[in-house]
Parts: C-alpha cells; structure tokens; sequence
C-alpha cells in the first residue's frame, strides 16, 4: 500500500481563501479588517523567517499585520509593557510574540500576560484549560492544524487508538488533548516512555513531534495508519526533514504528511483562523 499524501499546503490556501471571503464580506459591511500584531525579539533566523511567513499570510487573508520587530537587549518589562499596549489598543485583535525569546525574558509570563482573547497562538493557561475542559475557544495552531488535516481523511476518530509521540506545551500536550475531545484513545509518549516502538505499532494515528530527523521508523506504522509528522528538522546539507521515515513509512501509512508542505503551512492558516475568531468576537 502507498499512503495518500495529507497537502498541507493546499489545505492551508483552502482556509487562508475562505478566511479571506469572509473578511471580505465584513468589510464590506463597514466592519474594519482583522488587524495581528506580530512581534519579533532578537535576531534569530528561523524566527525571522517563521515571522516573514505569518506576514504574508496576512496579506493573502486580507488582514492588517502590525510589526514589532525589537533587539536582542529588550527587558522583559519593556516587552510586558508592549504587550499591555496591544492588549488595550482597539485596533488589535490577535497578537503574536514569537517563541523562542531572548534568555533574560520569562516566555510564561508574557503569554500570560496577553489579553486571552488576543491569544491567537492558544498558549495561554486561559485557552489551553479551554481545550482541557472541552470547551475550545482560540486552540493552539499546530494541534489545530494537525486536527483539520485528520478531518480531510474523512476516517471517523471515535475510539481509534492514537498516539502522539512528544508531549511540549505546543504541540504534544495540546495534540493529545485535542485527539481526546475527538474520542480517540489517547496515548502520549515523551522521552521517558518505555518500549516506544510497540506503542506505535498498535496506533491508528500517529502525530509525532519530538524534533529528531527520521526517529519514528517506516516499520513501526500500523498498515494503514494515519500519520501526522509535525517535526521540522534541518539535516546536514540544508535539506528539511521530518520526524518519521517518510519513505518506508509511506509503504504502510493509509495517509501520511509530508514534510516540508505538511503541518507546517497548516499552523500559518489556523492562526489566520485564530485571528479572524478573535477579530469577530471582539468587533460582533
Ligand atoms: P520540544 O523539544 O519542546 O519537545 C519534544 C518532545 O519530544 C518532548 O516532549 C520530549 O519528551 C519528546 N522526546 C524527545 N526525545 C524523545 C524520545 N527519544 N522518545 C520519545 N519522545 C521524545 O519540541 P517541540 O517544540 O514540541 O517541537 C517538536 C518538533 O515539532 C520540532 O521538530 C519542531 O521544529 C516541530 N514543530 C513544528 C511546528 C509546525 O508548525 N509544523 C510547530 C512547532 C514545532
């Protein structure tokens, strides 16, 4: 069996284009566009180029993006003092500070700090024990993501055995609790989790996000398994590359995400879908 292929790329371009109708026919009905304000701390590349990304999206969702690009020295209550500006300006509906931040910055505390309805990521303890309790509001992108792309299967959830290898407040955690809401038997696996590969075996979905090249092997995949590869791993030469062996596990996968073209543009539309939800409950 060769798996069929989850486009993320695709999928997403559906979401950002149906975002994008919808705020269409919003301002034409004298509503403002959804405005996101995105800041970036310090000069790390990837973060850069993950900034860069969400920035064009924007455009195509037909969003106003608002950019806060501040250097590497910035103090932690300089940064909480911007994100209670944004939490406070009208003209703001989501608000974005991209991870990872400078070493002298407390990250949970400036996630805390954001308004909860402007917590377009889902990070904060507010909408993450949302999605805890089952009643979902802004849920966090990636495991957002992960969820659409399962629906596109058309494979009904309910009491499938699925297991999420990785447990960050990112992406396992919020993936495992995700797959629970659908009724899926829930299993999380971290770094301490013992005879991996047995678990695996018996999974019908898999979502991996451990961030190491190839580590869920083609052989472990149930046949016919849905797999979810969340890990954006750079290789050597340059080349990005996932956390499952795309290639064997394809041999046995039902459905597979590729990488890249996977999750990875899903994250970028469920935010542009954050951000249009807070945008209306804000501005009804
Ligand atoms: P993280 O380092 O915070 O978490 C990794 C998790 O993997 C931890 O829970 C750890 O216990 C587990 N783990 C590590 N070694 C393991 C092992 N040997 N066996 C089982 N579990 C093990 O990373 P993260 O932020 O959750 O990111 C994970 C991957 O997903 C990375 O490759 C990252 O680049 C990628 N990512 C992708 C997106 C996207 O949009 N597609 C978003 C966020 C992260």
């Amino acid at each position: 069996m060769t798996a069929q292929l989850l486009d993320g790329k695709l999928i997403s371009e559906e979401i950002i284009s149906a975002v994008r109708t919808r705020v269409d026919a919003r301002v034409a009905d004298g509503h403002r566009a959804p405005a996101l304000a995105v800041v970036l701390v310090g000069d790390d590349p990837a973060s850069a180029v993950y900034v860069r990304n969400k920035k064009k999206a924007c455009e195509r969702a037909g969003f106003r993006s608002i950019s806060h690009e501040l250097p590497s020295s910035l103090t932690e209550a300089e940064l909480l003092a911007l994100v209670e500006r944004l939490n406070h300006d009208p003209e703001v509906d989501g608000i974005l500070v991209q991870l990872p931040l400078p070493k002298q910055i407390d990250q949970e505390r400036v996630i805390e700090a954001i308004d909860p309805r402007k917590d377009v990521d889902g990070f904060h303890p507010y909408n993450f024990g949302r999605l805890a309790l089952r009643m979902p509001l802004l849920r966090p992108c990636t495991p957002y993501g992960v969820m659409v792309m399962l629906e596109k299967t058309g494979v009904d959830l309910v009491g499938k055995d699925a297991v999420v290898i990785g447990a960050s407040n990112i992406v396992g955690r919020p993936a495992g609790l995700e797959l629970l809401q659908a009724r899926s038997t829930v299993t999380i696996c971290h770094s301490r989790t013992v005879a991996l590969a047995d678990k695996v075996r018996a999974a019908d979905v898999v979502v991996a996000g451990v961030g190491i090249p190839n580590f869920v092997k083609g052989d472990w995949i149930k046949p016919g398994a849905i797999v979810i590869d969340v890990g954006i791993n750079r290789l050597p030469d340059g080349k990005l590359c996932g956390d499952v062996e795309f290639e064997t596990a394809r041999q046995r996968a039902g459905w597979i995400t590729p990488v890249p073209g996977g999750v990875g543009p899903m994250t970028i539309a469920m935010l542009m879908q954050n951000t249009f939800d807070a945008s209306v409950n804000l501005n009804p």
